[in-house]
């Protein structure tokens, strides 16, 4: 992972994670909650609130990781934020970050991916402009 990608991980996160206000109706649109253990048992709220803690160089709460971790981009989070934020993008962040993108130990299962890198970038270029590709990538 290049420095730059790494600094534009951690911007993002703390930009976004500003933004949020752990309302959980991100949580509560998702359809993979079913696949994550315990997450239909816990407040979606709190669920986000720990998925913001990842955001935000925290471990999060054990429902929160299992919620990160069973994310399949079905992007069915966005439209339900009320706050307008790209809820899809934000999980996103929080996989990449708790498989130890940026360095730290990953905080939940990481298959071996020799394609790892390669597919953050392709995804940073989608939400990145081609000068911030040039900066960033
Ligand atoms: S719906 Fe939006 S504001 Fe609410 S917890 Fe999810 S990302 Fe945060």
């Amino acid at each position: 992972m290049s420095t730059g990608l790494a600094e534009r991980i951690r911007a993002e996160s703390a930009r976004l994670a500003a933004l949020c206000v752990a309302c959980g109706e991100c949580v509560r649109a998702c359809p993979m909650t079913a696949y994550a253990a315990g997450v239909e048992a816990a407040a979606p709220n709190a669920v986000a609130a720990g998925m913001r803690d990842v955001l935000q160089d925290g471990e999060g709460t054990p429902e929160a990781r299992a919620w990160i971790a069973a994310c399949t981009r079905s992007g069915v989070c966005s439209p339900a934020c009320p706050e307008g934020l790209d809820a899809a993008f934000m999980l996103r962040l929080a996989q990449w970050r708790a498989k130890g993108a940026l360095g730290t130990p990953p905080l939940i299962p990481v298959k071996e991916d020799t394609q790892y890198s390669p597919k953050v970038k392709a995804f940073a270029r989608l939400t990145l402009t081609e000068e911030e590709q040039a900066k960033w990538l």
